[in-house]
């Protein structure tokens, strides 16, 4: 059998008074996505614990079928994945922004987005001051860089549960003064915060913002088992989004990468689509990523994400789901990560509606795929993370929902 799951991150939203008061999901023109619907079923699950941060690596974590509660170690363990570093048992990854900070405030997370060559010298500069063979400042794209812990069985591990830190996105504007990393190895932390002020300051790069690092997104490797073992399928994954890239690396997956895959609005959509048709070639499952519907919603532009959803329909649903049809035994998945709302801008909680048809689905009563059909179904996975399990391997019948309901 052939699989296809395809992400419009953070479709799922409100009714909007601009949009007649439709969701986006609901104004836009999306055929292939209701053709799933309705040869299908149509059903909502919830991948985002509330306990954690709502975004795209907790959520898209409880869609690939890993709950995030168990698996999620940090943000950092997935970006060190992404960048091709692999972690022992006794190491860490932690998150290394380079930041401006003027008077106590978090003028700028992403020191003014730091050019690559500035960033990469800031980093070099810290590795010659503080790192070591144990502690390694590795730099990434941008801002966006690594701090390293290569540990030792023998010796105490440096963080642990109790550790604390801030991301300093939430800081924006605002002062940074009691969100400085706390619990076990916060000194180390903050004397590395503390050192990399020192040593900006005595280097005054040309076209740098940069007036220190901020540590934070601290984890460990997750100790996962592979999709394969897990679920008895090769995967791949199309995505321009680092944090989802190093996922499906730990997970075992190809990683394909598009030219023209921005991670934004301006996207190519229909080069996604092609490489996904041709993934399907070599894996099982293909795994295709959209990040432009999220961006929309950050954004406040409801305009931006129904365009957004109908490009994805046109450019990858429909293509993809001829390809599957024509491999013969297959099954497609429509489903975003987390909701992302057009009125707060922002990721948010809760459920998520999804589509499913193929092979042994049998269709339910919906007609298209939005909010409204997916509250009125009985398909309801409370943990999101159930649901690639059911996709893979469930039946999907009116038995299989009364089942799946006396569950919740
Ligand atoms: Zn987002």
């Amino acid at each position: 059998m052939k699989y296809a799951l395809i992400i419009p991150d953070g479709v799922a939203d409100e009714p909007q008074a601009s949009l007649g008061g439709r969701t986006p999901l609901q104004a836009a023109r999306v055929p292939h996505m209701d053709t799933i619907a309705r040869l299908g079923c149509v059903g909502r699950a919830d991948n985002t614990p509330p306990s954690m941060p709502s975004g795209s690596d907790v959520a898209t974590m409880s869609l690939f079928g890993y709950s995030p509660l168990q698996y999620h170690t940090g943000r950092a363990p997935l970006e060190a994945a992404a960048q091709g570093i692999t972690l022992g048992p006794w190491d860490w990854a932690v998150r290394c922004n380079l930041v401006t900070i003027h008077d106590g405030i978090m003028v700028s997370f992403t020191a003014e987005q730091v050019p690559n060559d500035i960033g990469t010298q800031l980093i070099g500069l810290m590795q010659a001051d503080s790192g070591s063979d144990r502690w390694e400042f590795i730099p990434g794209v941008s801002y966006r860089n690594l701090l390293i812990y290569r540990g030792r069985p023998e010796e105490p591990s440096p963080f642990g549960p109790g550790t604390k830190t801030t991301p300093p996105h939430d800081l924006t504007d605002g002062p940074v003064g009691d969100h400085l990393p706390q619990g076990t190895g916060s000194e180390i932390l903050q004397n590395f915060m503390d050192q990399s002020i020192q040593v900006f300051a005595q280097r005054d790069l040309a076209g740098s913002h940069a007036t220190q690092i901020w540590l934070w997104g601290q984890g460990q490797a997750p100790a996962l088992t592979p999709f394969k073992p897990r679920f008895g399928v090769q995967g791949a994954m199309i995505t321009a989004v680092d944090l989802l890239r190093g996922l499906a690396r730990l997970l075992g997956w190809k990683v394909i990468d598009v030219p023209g895959a921005t991670g934004y609005l301006d996207t190519d959509y229909a080069a996604k689509g092609r490489a996904a048709v041709q993934a399907l070639d070599d894996v099982d499952l293909v795994v295709v990523h959209v990040e432009a519907t999220d961006e929309a919603s950050h954004e406040g532009n409801a305009t931006a994400k129904v365009e957004a959803l109908e490009q994805i329909d046109e450019h990858i649903v429909g293509p993809v789901l001829e390809k599957l049809r024509s491999l013969g035994e297959h099954r497609i998945l429509i489903s975003p990560d987390h909701p992302t709302f057009l009125r707060t801008k922002t990721h948010s909680y809760g459920f998520v509606p999804f589509a499913t048809s193929g092979t042994g689905i049998s269709p339910d009563a919906s007609q298209t795929y939005d909010e409204a059909s997916a509250a009125a179904s009985r398909f309801e996975f409370l943990h999101g993370w159930d649901l690639m399990e059911q996709f893979i391997k469930g039946g999907w019948s009116a038995e299989a929902a009364r089942s799946e309901s006396k569950h919740k």
